[in-house]
């Protein structure tokens, strides 16, 4: 399962963060879970198919949550797709797409199957397929609001090959037979078991996508010992009351459902516009559960990086605008300010003398150099020099061996001080 975070941002878009969404990926197919405006875009800049998606998610009638949806289902039909699509979302969201493509003329060409939510609900299992399903509670929000977890069922355990072979099967239905948990009688009438055969089954893998809420007891449930636990944190403790106020979470929230659920990795996202810089929750966050991560748009979370690191690739160079501004400009304002802007013109007119190509430390050391007139100092420092050109050189034949000599690419998304530890 790769999870690739497609819109982080809450309520209006930000410069760098789009509308919620975000993508599921499982063998070659893809659940969206919300549909945020410029979604479809996100999904190709993440290296994401659109002709993959299978089901659509919509948490609720919040347009920051669906208002990308119609723009979709339009380039679908543009692409010819003629496989069936399923959208999951509270009631009205069949009414809502029919209702638009009525409007604009147009017969929508692949079926679209719908099941909708009513309110007032316990629980349901919406998706029910053979190697997973996707279970929806309603959440507590100023409005209905459905939250979901995808859970892959158990995978049959590893077939000992040998050991069957030993016993007498040769046949694949034999072999079918015992990964489906049943016995075979072989012609000799002797028996072979399948649990002697049939390792332990594995637990699939399961994901819970929880937006937009309060605390709930639901969210616990939904998020019950899951590998990854996608949660919004759209405030900070300190606006605790505006949290409540608003049906939305703080990252202290999202980590007490994150203890409570016993989850392996906690994502948290849907951040307001007012925190240009998100690792304030992540900390908030983190002060409670440990296993935290920021969701950044378009880096893929893996829940099984052996084998599907390199799937699923950004198509773009992804740079993180806040922490350039960030270097002229601490107070995290994002520089849209007309004071900044000075600053930052009259930054540019400053001509400075262009710098010498001097190995050298820094103007310290280079003054030191100068200044003194023994001989021995400068035949040290040019030894020195000598010493570190090599290494240098010897640096650049490592790295940029097949870049002739050119730097490497720097890593996609920057690592926060916060990640710390690989990916999940
Ligand atoms: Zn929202």
């Amino acid at each position: 399962m790769i999870i690739v975070p497609l819109g982080v941002g809450s309520a209006t878009p930000t410069a760098t963060r789009h509308l919620s969404s975000v993508a599921v990926w499982r063998e070659g197919s893809v659940y969206l879970f919300d549909c945020g405006e410029n979604a479809q875009m996100r999904m190709l800049q993440g290296g994401l198919k659109r002709s993959q998606i299978d089901c659509i998610f919509i948490s609720h009638f919040d347009t920051d949550h669906y208002s990308g949806l119609i723009g979709l289902l339009s380039t679908l039909q543009l692409q010819r797709r003629d496989r069936e699509l399923t959208i999951v979302g509270p009631e009205g969201i069949k009414k809502f797409v029919e209702w638009n493509f009525d409007f604009a003329n147009i017969d929508i060409s692949y079926p679209l199957n719908f099941v909708e939510v009513e309110e007032g609900f316990e629980e349901e299992r919406v998706v029910d397929e053979d190697e997973f399903y996707i279970e929806a509670r309603p959440l507590n929000h100023t409005k209905f609001c459905i939250g979901y977890r995808f859970q892959e069922k158990d995978k049959p355990g590893k077939v000992d090959a040998e050991k069957a072979q030993e016993q007498g099967i040769s046949e694949d239905w034999q072999y079918k037979e015992l990964k489906a948990g049943n016995d075979v009688e072989l012609d000799d009438g002797t028996v072979v078991k399948s649990a002697d055969i049939v390792g332990h089954p594995r637990p699939g893998d399961s994901f819970a996508y929880i937006t937009d809420t309060k605390y709930c007891p639901n969210s616990v449930k939904l998020g019950m010992n899951t590998n990854v636990l996608f949660h919004e944190a759209t405030f900070s403790e300190s606006l605790s009351e505006k949290a409540e106020e608003t049906g939305h979470s703080t990252a202290k929230d999202a980590a007490r459902v994150a203890n409570e659920a016993k989850t392996k990795l906690l994502v948290i996202t849907h951040f307001s516009a007012r925190y240009t810089n998100e690792y304030v929750l992540l900390r908030e966050a983190r002060d409670d559960f440990f296993p935290t991560w920021v969701a950044t748009e378009l880096r893929p979370i893996f829940t099984d990086p052996a084998h599907e690191k390199g799937i699923i690739q950004p198509k773009v160079y992804l740079k993180e605008i806040n922490q350039n501004n960030s270097k002229g400009n601490n107070n995290n304002s994002g520089g849209s300010s007309s004071s900044d802007k000075k600053k930052r013109s009259r930054k540019k007119k400053k001509r400075f003398r262009k710098r010498k190509n001097y190995s050298g430390k820094d103007k310290k050391s280079r003054e030191k150099y100068s200044k003194s007139n023994d001989g021995d100092s400068g035949n040290k420092r040019k030894r020195r020099t000598k010493s570190r050109n090599k290494k240098d050189k010897n640096k650049n034949d490592n790295n940029g061996g097949n870049n002739g000599g050119q730097r490497q690419p720097k890593q996609i998304t920057p690592r926060t001080p916060f990640d710390d530890f690989d990916r999940f």
